[in-house]
């Protein structure tokens, strides 16, 4: 793998950002303002203004930025095309989800619906990225949500089932996959489509392999649908989608507490492998079924504190 860099000013640098936004990946390294990969090229850029391009054939990607003429060529598109330059700003719809890494409590999928004209008041009271919020404030907002009547629909899978698909050898990808793709159908249900711009989904997987998920099921990609990573912090939509997985997502984990009688912790860490010790003793390992996503590792992890 060889590189090339280059520096650009600070417009020129948003001009790539733009450019790759929807190719953007994360973690985003230190001090870079984000990371994308193509086919063939790692492109890094830091907020020095510093741009980084790393693959068999570096030269290729740079020369886009170095040779001005060819700055606005555009790219080709193979499963899904590329979303319309005012998509963001326009009616569109947007997914998110909850939960995916969470041992404990079900996976959460929102779709929501905002119109142009809702954009800057959904900006306005706050809505961004939920990752960014604490959980007290995303319930303030998931109660503004619900009184500006968004149209949006809600799917929640709980761990029974979860566990039941990933015995028939779903992965996670393919739950995700036709979560998002369920509430969006949905959604049109209690909308009117044609006045969407069309729905843009976070992207947790390369749309491609979302196609073929769709496939094994019988389903297609619906028109107008679009694909980008972070998209909570670019789309209202996917934003809202995300404060509504979210609080859906806690309402879930603060039932199932109160069923098995204990605050189930979230995330993955060691205070889950605690509980979860804490959970066999009281009521044997089959119970885990109801309320975890048993497949995780740390299922095994508990074994340390039995
Ligand atoms: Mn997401």
């Amino acid at each position: 793998m060889s590189q090339q860099v280059i520096q650009c000013p600070k417009a020129q640098l948003d001009k790539i950002a733009d450019y790759y936004r929807s190719k953007q990946t994360s973690p985003t390294p230190q001090g870079a303002l984000f990371r994308a990969k193509t086919a063939n090229c790692v492109i890094t850029a830091y907020r020095s203004g510093k741009v980084l391009f790393q693959g068999a054939q570096p030269e290729a990607e740079a020369s886009i930025w170095t040779d001005k003429n060819a700055a606005t060529t555009e790219k080709k598109q193979t499963t899904h095309k590329q979303m319309p330059k005012n998509f963001l700003t326009s009616n569109h719809s947007g997914s998110d989800e909850a939960g995916t890494g969470d041992y404990f409590g079900p996976i959460t999928v929102a779709c929501a619906y905002v119109k142009q004209d809702q954009i800057p008041l959904l900006k306005e009271i706050g809505i961004q990225d939920s990752k960014k919020m604490t959980d007290t404030k995303i319930r303030l907002l998931a109660k503004q949500i619900a009184q500006l009547e968004i149209p949006y629909s809600l799917l929640i899978l709980h761990n029974e089932r979860y566990n039941q698909l990933q015995q028939q050898g779903w992965t996670q990808g393919k739950m995700k996959t036709m979560l998002h793709h369920h509430t969006y159908l949905n959604l049109t249900q209690k909308i009117n489509p044609s006045q969407s711009s069309g729905n843009l989904i976070d992207q947790f997987c390369k749309p491609e392999i979302y196609v073929k998920h769709l496939k094994t099921e019988g389903e297609s990609l619906p028109e107008k649908t679009y694909f980008m990573t972070k998209a909570e912090s670019y789309s209202i939509a996917v934003a809202t989608s995300s404060i509504i997985a979210r609080t859906a997502f806690l309402t879930e984990m603060d039932k199932l507490s109160d069923k098995v009688g204990l605050e189930l912790p979230k995330g993955a860490s060691k205070k889950v492998d605690m509980a979860i010790a804490e959970i066999i003793k009281r009521y044997g390992r089959n119970y885990l079924i109801n309320c975890a996503k048993v497949h995780f590792a740390n299922t095994q992890k508990a074994n340390t504190y039995l």
